[in-house]
C-alpha cells in the first residue's frame, strides 16, 4: 500500500507509524495510509516563515503569477493521471474529477494573469489619497504589504485539487508561504499534485510545505502574521477558531465551512420556459455532482406551494435518469460519496430529514453490496418554515422540496433560516421580485446568482465557484471570504494607512497602472 509523503523542510517526509487508511470508496479496498508523525511542526513553521517568505516577498506581482502559471502547466500535463487518482481515491466519475482538476488549473491560471497585470511591484496602493492638512500637501493613503508571516491551509476532503490550489494560488501571490494540509481521507490527489509542484522544482525554498496527516502542534506556534485559511464543517471551524493561542497572537483567521444552500423558483416562471428549464436542470446537477458533496450545493429547494406537485415530478424524472454506479464505467454520473464515515454520516442525515417529510425518490439505505453508494435524494418537507430542513447540512446527493407561499420577501426570510450561506439561486423573470429578494437574501450570503430568460443561456451553475466573485459566506458558512480577483490577496496583506507629504507619497506609493 502507498505511503503519501509530505514535503517540508526542503524534503520529503515518510512517516514510519501512526497512520490513517484511505480507501477506494467503491470496491471498500485500501489504497493509501497517511501519517505526519515525527514532523518538528514548529519548525515547519519557522522555514516557512522564514526561508519561505524571504524568498517570496523578493519577488514581484508578476514574478509570483509566473509561478502559478507553472504551476498550473505542471498539474495540467498530469490531468489524465490526477482524474485515476480522484477516481481510486474519491470515487469520482471523469466528469467529477475534471471539475476538480480543472478547476485548480484554472484558479491558478487566473491569479497568474492577475499577477502579470499587477506588474512589477510588490504592494498595493487601496483608493485615493486623501486631504488631511490645510491643503493637500499632508495627505494620507493606504498600502497593502504582504504579511512577512506563513499561512497554513487545512483543506476539506471533498476537492483535493481545486480547494488546495484556490487558497495557495491568493496567498503566493500575496507573497505569502503556504504550508498545505489536506483532508485525509481523499489526500492521494492532493499529495500528487504536491509531489508534482516540487518535482518540477517551481517553487522558491520554504514558499510551498505540504503536511499529509495531522497538523499536531503546529497551530501553536503560529503567531500575529500568519493566517489560518480553513474549509470544512462548522464543527471543527469552530474548535480552530477557539485555539488559544491564535486567539492570544490574534493570528489571522477565516473560515469557510457549511451552507445549506438554496434554490428558490418564484411565481411568475412559466412552466414552457428556459429559465424554468434551468431551475430543473440547476438543482439536478447540484444534488449529483460530486456525489452532492460540494459546498455549493443545493440543499434547499423553495417552490410556490400551487407549483410543488409538478416541480416535484419533474426532478424525480430528472434524477432517476442519473445512472449511479463504478465510475470506471463511463456511462454512470454519479458516484459512491467519499467513504464510510460519510456514508453513515450523509445516511442518517437522509433519515433524519425524512422524519420531517416524504421521501419522494432515493432514501438512506445503501445502494449496492459493496461501495458507498446512495441514491439522489429529495425528501418534501411537510412545512417549509420546519427548522429541521434548516438546522443541518447533509453532505451528500440529497435536497428538501419546500413549497412556500408569500412574496419575495417572505421566500427570502425562509431562505434566511439557514442561518447563513455560500450561494443562494433564485429564478424570475420579474424585475421588482429580483430586486426584492436579493436585497433580503444578501446579508445572509456570501453570493446571490439570479436567473431570468435574460441570462438563462449564459449563466455557469450556482454551484461553481468562479475566481472573479468572492467565495465564503456569513453565520453558519464561516464568516470567510476568499477569491473574488484581487480581493482574494487581503487575507493575506497587511493594510497600513500612509499619512505624511503628498509628493513623497506619490513617489513612494504610485497607484498601479
Ligand atoms: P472536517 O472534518 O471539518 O475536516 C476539514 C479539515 O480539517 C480536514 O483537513 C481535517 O483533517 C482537518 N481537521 C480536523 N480536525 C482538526 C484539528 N483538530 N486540527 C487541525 N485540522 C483538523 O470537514 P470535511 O469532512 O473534510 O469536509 C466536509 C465539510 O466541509 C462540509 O461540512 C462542507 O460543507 C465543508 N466545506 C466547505 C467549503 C466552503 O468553501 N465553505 C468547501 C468545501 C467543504 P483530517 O481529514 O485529517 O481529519
Amino acid at each position: 500500500m502507498q505511503t503519501l509523503p509530505s514535503f517540508v523542510l526542503g524534503s520529503r517526509h515518510l512517516a514510519t507509524g501512526g497512520f490513517q487508511s484511505l480507501e477506494n470508496p467503491v470496491t471498500e479496498e485500501l489504497v493509501a495510509q497517511a501519517s505526519s508523525a515525527g514532523l518538528d511542526y514548529a519548525q515547519v513553521v519557522r522555514f516557512g516563515r522564514e526561508v519561505g517568505g524571504r524568498h517570496l516577498r523578493a519577488l514581484t506581482f508578476a514574478e509570483r503569477g509566473a509561478l502559478l502559471a507553472k504551476c498550473s502547466a505542471a498539474i495540467h500535463a498530469q490531468r489524465d493521471a490526477l482524474i485515476e487518482l480522484s477516481r481510486i481515491n474519491g470515487g469520482t466519475t471523469r466528469g467529477d474529477g475534471k471539475f476538480d482538476i480543472d478547476g485548480a488549473t484554472g484558479t491558478l491560471t487566473f491569479y497568474a494573469s492577475l499577477g502579470e497585470k499587477l506588474g512589477a511591484r510588490t504592494h498595493l496602493v487601496d483608493g485615493e489619497s486623501v486631504q488631511l492638512g490645510r491643503t493637500a500637501r499632508h495627505s494620507g493613503l493606504h498600502v497593502r504589504v504582504s504579511r512577512p508571516g506563513v499561512a497554513v491551509h487545512i483543506n476539506a476532503f471533498n476537492f483535493p485539487a481545486w480547494g488546495m490550489m484556490e487558497k495557495f494560488a491568493c496567498s503566493i501571490l500575496a507573497g505569502v508561504p503556504v504550508i498545505e494540509k489536506p483532508g485525509t481521507p481523499t489526500a492521494m490527489l492532493a499529495a500528487r499534485i504536491a509531489e508534482l509542484i516540487v518535482e518540477a522544482n517551481i517553487m522558491p525554498e520554504g514558499s510551498f510545505q505540504f503536511v499529509c496527516g495531522s497538523l499536531g502542534d503546529m497551530l501553536d506556534h503560529l503567531g500575529p502574521h500568519d493566517v489560518l485559511a480553513f474549509t470544512g464543517s462548522s464543527a471543527t471551524g469552530a474548535k480552530l477558531r477557539g485555539n488559544a493561542n491564535l486567539v492570544r497572537q490574534n493570528v489571522h483567521v477565516t473560515l469557510e465551512c457549511d451552507s445549506l444552500n438554496a434554490a428558490v423558483l418564484a411565481p411568475d416562471v412559466e412552466e414552457s420556459s428556459e429559465t424554468y428549464a434551468l431551475f430543473l436542470r440547476n438543482v439536478a446537477l447540484d444534488m449529483t455532482q460530486k456525489t452532492g458533496q460540494k459546498c455549493t450545493a443545493v440543499r434547499r429547494i423553495f417552490v410556490p406551494k400551487e407549483r410543488a406537485a409538478q416541480v416535484q415530478a419533474d426532478l424525480v424524472d430528472a434524477l432517476s435518469r442519473i445512472p449511479v454506479g463504478d465510475p470506471a464505467d463511463e456511462k454512470m454520473r454519479m458516484g459512491p460519496v467519499a467513504s464510510k464515515a460519510q456514508f453513515e454520516d450523509v445516511s442518517k442525515g437522509i433519515a433524519r430529514l425524512a422524519a420531517h417529510g416524504t421521501v419522494a425518490c432515493g432514501g438512506a439505505a445503501r445502494l449496492y453490496p459493496k461501495g458507498w453508494f446512495l441514491a439522489p435524494t429529495l425528501i418534501v418537507a411537510r412545512d417549509a418554515a420546519d427548522p429541521a430542513h434548516h438546522a443541518e447540512e447533509v453532505f451528500g446527493p440529497c435536497a428538501s422540496l419546500l413549497p412556500y407561499e408569500g412574496d419575495a420577501t417572505t421566500a427570502a426570510a425562509l431562505v434566511n433560516k439557514g442561518g447563513g450561506g455560500l450561494v443562494c439561486s433564485a429564478y424570475s423573470n420579474d424585475a421588482v421580485w429580483s430586486e426584492r429578494f436579493t436585497l433580503e437574501a444578501a446579508p445572509w450570503h456570501g453570493r446571490v446568482w439570479l436567473a431570468s430568460d435574460k441570462n438563462a443561456d449564459q449563466a455557469l451553475p450556482p454551484g461553481m465557484v468562479l475566481p472573479h466573485s468572492i467565495h465564503g459566506g456569513p453565520g453558519r458558512a464561516g464568516g470567510g471570504e476568499e477569491l473574488g480577483a484581487e480581493r482574494g490577496l487581503e487575507l493575506y496583506m497587511q493594510r497600513t494607512a500612509v499619512q505624511g507629504f503628498k509628493g513623497m507619497l506619490d513617489a513612494l506609493l504610485p497607484k498601479q497602472a
